[in-house]
């Protein structure tokens, strides 16, 4: 039998995968590449294929960009050296989580440097994932343009760069947004930082005050790292601010531009009676739960994701609970299904019991088992990952949440365990509706045959498969609510079998 570490090499050599990403900005800020550094750590989460930091002194860019985790290719121990490496009072940073182009392919590791061109040298990071690309990267392609990488996120770098206006910030404005989706931005030059983010808001951008200087994240949560930073706000859909490293000095406000989104962009969003197309999957499952948006905390959006399932099947669950008693438990699925477990313990009364314990210290435990290329691979990792506490299942009838079933991978594993270790019932509650549609916007859904509701189309048949007695999920209705009361934002639902900002 192979090894896992061989099985990792080999499917990871020929993986295929582009891009949810973390960014993270400093302007004005001593130390800059340090506090990028710093950032990207806490939102690992996001991506922890590679990264990169360039910062910006006088008239040059300096980079260090590898393979890895942020603490592997920025160790602590190492900080002086790497600040030596990395002067200035600027810097951009990117951590890689691949879904397209070679995963560990050494000229994909962003931020991109772009030392000439008719603007000047920029550098550049992209969180998303561009759609209807094809005819623009041909095009480019065949006026004899030059690709460093196999990434998407390039192209952006060459509209740009390719602009028929006279100067950056026009070509900005003008050019982004004839690519409608997905992405969030930052863009380095010698005396600016640039944040902005796609028409329709796809991805998340946000700016905080710290000190004289501001910082740019992809989550809220990297600002909470630092007792003297302050959140300010997120950057808006289709809204470009330029951070000025001397105006900032000057005590002036970053300056805020609106892109000019051409007819055809406004034309969709109008037929479809909605503009915003933020990603739910980010607050659902993505982000980490300590992030926020709109003023509302997404472990906070979690809980009542969870009380909403038990709402919604209300009758079923007050049965079984009076029926198995103190037998009948509430098990979150570490991590993300931490907080809707909570919500529906609390509303139902049934007993939050953390069964599986999360292993942080195991072989493979910090990676996300979801991210490995192929399926023996991800239930190895998901079976390392969650420790069943076996000893206290037998004789118990367990609900489960977890924030989503994708593949049916997660479920599958777990629940068989239950089974071994005597679990009498096993029900599934799921923070999100039924994954039914890929996602080509930066999720990692993104083959339509993977996905269990769109194999199995009923409820009962994805029960069969993942050995539960029956499942639940929110349902879509039921999540719009939440998110009317809460983030009050426009959603993107494509996957959930609802509306996409485009459709391919
Ligand atoms: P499955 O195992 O059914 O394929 O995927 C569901 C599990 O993977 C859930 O526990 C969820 O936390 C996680 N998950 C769902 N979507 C994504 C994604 O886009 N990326 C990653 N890394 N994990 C995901
Ligand atoms: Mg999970």
């Amino acid at each position: 039998m192979r090894t896992i570490e061989e099985i990792i090499h080999d499917e990871e050599l020929h993986s295929f995968s582009n891009d949810s990403c973390a960014l993270a900005g400093a302007v004005n800020i001593p130390y800059a590449a340090t506090v990028v550094r710093d950032m990207l750590q806490v939102q690992q989460h996001r991506g922890e294929k590679s990264v990169g930091i360039v910062s910006s002194k006088g008239d040059r860019f300096y980079a260090i960009r590898e393979m890895g985790k942020v603490d592997e290719v920025f160790p602590i121990a190492q900080m002086k050296s790497i600040q030596a490496e990395l002067p200035g009072s600027m810097a951009i940073g990117h951590t890689r989580y691949a879904t397209r182009g070679l995963a560990d392919y050494v000229s994909n590791i962003q931020p991109f440097i772009f030392n000439e061109t008719k603007f000047g040298h920029f550098a550049f990071a992209h969180n998303g994932q561009l759609v209807d690309i094809n005819k623009i990267h041909k095009t480019l392609l065949q006026r004899g343009a030059v690709f460093q990488s196999k990434s998407d996120s390039e192209l952006l770098a060459h509209v740009i760069a390719k602009s028929d206006k006279k100067s950056f910030h026009s070509a900005l404005k003008n050019d982004l947004a004839k690519i409608p989706c997905s992405y969030s931005a930052l863009v380095e030059t010698d005396l600016e930082i640039i944040g902005f983010r796609d028409p329709f808001g796809v991805r998340p951008l946000s700016i905080a005050r710290k000190g004289n200087g501001y910082l740019i994240a992809s989550e809220t949560v990297a600002f909470r790292l630092f007792p003297d930073a302050e959140f300010i706000r997120h950057i808006e859909p289709g809204e470009i601010v330029v951070f000025n490293k001397k105006k900032i000095k000057a005590k002036e406000k970053p300056k805020s531009m609106q892109m000019n989104i051409p007819i055809e962009i406004k034309e969709l969003a109008d037929a479809k009676n909605q503009s915003e197309f933020h990603c739910i999957f980010e607050q659902i499952y993505f982000q980490d739960p300590r992030s926020e948006a709109n003023g509302f905390m997404h472990e906070d959006f979690r809980q009542r994701c969870g009380r909403q399932v038990y709402l919604e099947n209300k009758e079923f669950f007050d049965e079984m609970r009076v029926r198995h008693g103190s037998n009948l438990v509430v098990v979150p699925i570490l991590d993300s299904g931490k907080q809707g477990a909570i919500g529906f313990s609390r509303e139902s009364g049934i007993l939050y019991k953390e069964y599986f314990m999360r292993r942080h210290n195991a072989p493979h435990s910090s990676g996300r088992s979801y991210t490995a290329h192929n399926q023996r691979l991800r239930i190895l990792i998901a079976g390392m990952k969650l420790d069943l506490r076996k000893e206290k299942v037998l004789g118990k009838t367990v609900i489960t949440v977890d924030d989503s079933n994708v593949r049916g991978t997660t479920a599958r594993t777990n629940n068989e365990r239950l089974r071994d270790a005597g679990a009498r019932e096993i029900y599934n509650v799921y923070l999100s509706p039924t994954i039914e549609n890929v996602c080509y916007l930066g999720m990692d859904h993104q083959n339509l045959k993977e996905l269990i509701a769109y194999r199995k189309k009923s409820l009962e048949g994805i029960a069969k498969e993942i050995f539960a007695d029956r499942i639940f999920h929110i349902s879509l209705a039921g999540l719009n609510s939440i998110v009317n009361d809460t983030y009050k934002m426009g959603i993107c639902t494509g996957c959930f079998g609802g509306k996409y900002p485009v459709d391919l």
